[in-house]
Formats: structure tokens, sequence, C-alpha cells
């Protein structure tokens, strides 16, 4: 069957669609670039922001469309987030879809396609948290951990790759759906994250980025053992093959200093901190049931750059919250100004159903606001970001080459003979646009600095 799946969202998300299509491949099907061409086509959805999900209804529309006219193909079908969370509305309002997947089943999609080539709707979701007895969750658990480690390497496809290190979350910030979708907060089993990230290293992998929703709270027991984040990393470090080493992303509250020091000692895992501090204003980190401050989070930050020399901090923030007033909203700014982030992924706020800031909270900060505050304190922050990458001009950067340029960057000459834009990494996750021969994809190489904006650095291999 030629399949076609689009992913929207997060990381977590990515690495999902990544593990079902190698399944899928290893099936047999053909996995294909357009939905057009297409025998199925699955959408891995994402619920964190309304857009999101109205992007989704759109395409539904134009694949049942599709369906009516073309007898009964495509095979559609809804996975991850969205259709945990909206599964009742997705069967009613379309009835030309298929499969409905939620987060916790996926690894069953196989067997989910072939009911649904015999012409039966396929509903595969877990009963709603707080509800969900915790033995749901176990059993998932195993049951997802038997898809991770079976993972087929050569799907990883380059030098990167993300390894799971947590499900689920337990943080319950008022506006998240995150703990109701993904459930319970579950930590693999650190012999089973090394075994995968070796099997990685055969398929050709380098670097790896671990992801959790809140990944500094890393915890996995085994009877009275406790293993943390600062022990995975440990673990982890020495595996020959893997150069580099992230972890994405954490959450600020009672952050393990352990975490700092034994990252300090570890020469692969990169100066890179991506810590969400959502707002600048205690007023509202309070509604968010965020539990810390902003003195403690500025604590964290001053911490970790002192232990982590030349680290790079990346920040997400949601503006518009409800009550957020115009001097919560400047704090957010001040806040951005005084952490000098490398970026920032800026947000303005949608209530998420089910949520308690939905429940609860009056959504009254007008959409025309919720836009400007965006776009200024956008505008803050790239004014931050580009004297944090004018810093480094001059300097000489290993970079991870990703590939060609997807997006041309202003660079003061013209590329030489056999040599295209090409843009990598470093190890502080900037950016970097050089000319260079393509073949260099998923290799290391020196580059000179020789200009810097807002999103990117420019320069020069160097020999
Ligand atoms: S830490 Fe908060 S924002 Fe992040 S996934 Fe958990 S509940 Fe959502």
């Amino acid at each position: 069957m030629k399949i076609y799946l689009e992913t929207m969202g997060c990381q977590m998300n990515k690495l999902d669609s990544e593990l079902v299509l190698g399944r899928l491949r290893a099936a047999g099907h053909e996995i294909v670039d357009a939905a057009a061409t297409a025998d199925a086509v699955l959408y891995n959805t994402c619920s964190v922001r309304r857009h999101a999900e109205e992007k989704v209804f759109s395409r539904l529309g134009e694949q049942c469309k599709r369906k009516r006219r073309g007898g009964g193909r495509p095979i559609v079908g809804v996975l991850g987030c969205m259709a945990q969370r909206l599964a009742g509305e997705l069967a009613q309002k379309f009835p030309g879809v298929d499969i409905i997947c939620g987060p916790s089943e996926i690894d069953r999609l196989g067997e989910l396609l072939e009911g649904a080539l015999a012409e039966q709707r396929q509903l595969a979701i877990a009963p709603p948290r707080p509800q969900r007895p915790r033995e749901l969750d176990d059993q998932a658990r195993r049951r997802l951990e038997a898809f991770d480690i079976s993972r087929p390497v050569a799907s990883a496809g380059g030098a990167q790759a993300f390894v799971r290190a947590q499900r689920g979350c337990d943080n319950f910030c008022t506006y998240c759906v995150v703990p109701y979708v993904r459930g319970s907060e579950q930590s693999r089993d650190p012999a089973a994250v090394c075994q995968e990230v070796r099997r990685l290293v055969d398929g050709g992998v380098k670097e790896i980025t671990l992801l959790g929703q809140a990944v500094n709270q890393y915890a996995w027991r085994d009877g009275g053992r406790q293993v943390g984040l600062a022990d995975l990393l440990a673990m982890l470090d020495p595996i020959a093959g893997i150069e580099r080493i992230r972890f994405v992303t954490n959450y600020p509250g009672h952050f393990d200093r352990a975490i700092l020091q034994v990252w300090a000692a570890l020469p692969k895992v990169c100066e890179y901190l991506h810590v969400p501090a959502q707002s600048g204003s205690d007023r509202v980190l309070r509604a968010m049931n965020r539990r810390y401050t902003i003195a403690e989070y500025l604590d964290l930050l001053a911490a970790a750059r002192q232990m982590v020399p030349n680290l790079s901090i990346a920040g997400d923030f949601i503006v518009g919250f409800p009550g957020e007033t115009e001097e919560d909203f400047q704090a957010s700014c001040d806040l951005v100004r005084r952490a000098g982030y490398k970026n920032s992924f800026i947000f303005r706020y949608s209530p998420r159903e089910g949520t308690v800031a939905a429940r609860t909270l009056a959504d009254d900060v007008p959409a025309a606001e919720k836009a400007r505050r965006n776009a200024e304190l956008l505008a803050v922050q790239n004014e931050v970001s580009r004297v944090h990458h004018q810093r480094l001009v001059g300097s000489v950067q290993q970079v991870l080459v990703e590939g060609p340029s997807v997006r041309a960057h202003k660079q003061p000459r013209s590329a030489p003979p056999g040599t295209v834009q090409l843009t990598g990494r470093t190890r502080g996750d900037h950016i970097v646009a050089f000319d260079g021969a393509p073949s260099l994809a998923g290799q290391f190489v020196n580059v000179r600095v020789t200009g810097a904006t807002a999103l990117a650095l420019t320069g020069e291999a160097s020999v």
C-alpha cells in the first residue's frame, strides 16, 4: 500500500512518526511524499494549540471529499494527541475517517490499517485521565517500549536522531493538554535507552537528542536504586560513535543541580539548554501552575552558565494568558533581555478544552492584543538573538552538517564551483550556513564564523 504521513507538532510526534514509518516500510508498504498519490493518508496530530487542530480539520475535509469521489479510497487516519482528545468529534464530523489512534496505541497502526482495509472504522484510544487507571499506562508503557526498542535503525535517516527518555507528564500546567492526552509521566529503562543508542550508532548516528516533556525529571526506579537524568547522561557519554548528546525539554522547577555538575564533566553533552519560562511574571506563573518563581528561574540560568561555559539557552513564552496585564507582559520582555536567550519560541494563548485554565479562567486578552504582544516579544527576542549571535563572529565552530540549506542565508560572496550552501548546527544549537560539497552532509566541519543575524550564523569552512 502507498502511505502518506504528515506530522504536526513537537519532536515527540516526529519521533513517533519516524518509528511508525520504519514499521510500515518493514511490513512492505511504500511511503510516498504526496497525499494525492497515496492509498492511505495519515495525520500525526498535535493538540497543544487550536491553530494546529484547525489545520487538521481542513486536511480531513479535503481527504474525505477525495474519498467520496474515489470510491472509498484513500484510507484516512488521525493519529496522536488530537485523536486522543477529540475522538468522538472526529468520528461524528468526518464519517470518512477510518482510523482514530491515540499516542499510546500508535504501535498498533499496522493492525489498524488491516482492519480499515476490511472497511471497518478503527478506534484505538486510551480512557481519559484522570479516570484512567495507572495500570493502563503501565501496560501501554510495556507495549511502547517494545515499539521503541525494535526501531529500524536505518529509518533514523542521517547523523542525528531523537531518542525517547520519558513519556507523558504529571506537571499539569493549567493551560496544557499533554498530561491528559499523553498519560502519566513514565521514564524508560536506562539500559533500553543505551541499547537503542548503540543500535543507532551502527546505523550512522553521531548526535542524539533525548526527549521528554520534562526530561530533567527523568527518574527510573530499579529496586532501591534511582537513576536520574545525570546518571543517564553519564551512561550514554562513553558510548563509542556518539559525538554529541542533547536533552530537551526541561522544566525549570526543582531542577536538580547534580545534572549541571555531571554535565560539566561530560565532553559529549552539548552546551545547549532549552528551558521554557512561559512568563516573566510570578503572578502569571502561579496561574499557570508553574511551580517556580522568576528569581528561581534566573538562579538556575546563572548556575547553568557558571557550570557549563559557552552555554546557549533557549526559552518558550505564552503571551495573552488569562489575566495577563501589560505589566505582566512587560515582565516577559524584561526576562527575555535578562536571560540572554539564543532564541525563544513564542505562542499566543488559546484555551484547550479539558484543561484547568479553559475551565476556570476567562480568555480575556483580545486576539488583536495577543498578536501585538507576540510581535513585540518577538522583536525583543530578535534583538537579543542578534547580539548573542554577533558574539560568535570570528570564532571557529564545530558544525554537524545537516545538508543543503532549505532557505538561502545571505553570504558575502558567491559559492565556489561544485559547492552549495549547506547548513548545520554548532554544539550550542546555532544554525550555521556555509559553502561546501553536498557530500559533507552528516559530517563534522570546522567553520569560521564571518557573519550573524538574529536567526543564524554564516561562515567559511576552516582547514
Ligand atoms: S511541563 Fe507543563 S507545559 Fe510541559 S508538557 Fe507538562 S504540563 Fe505541559
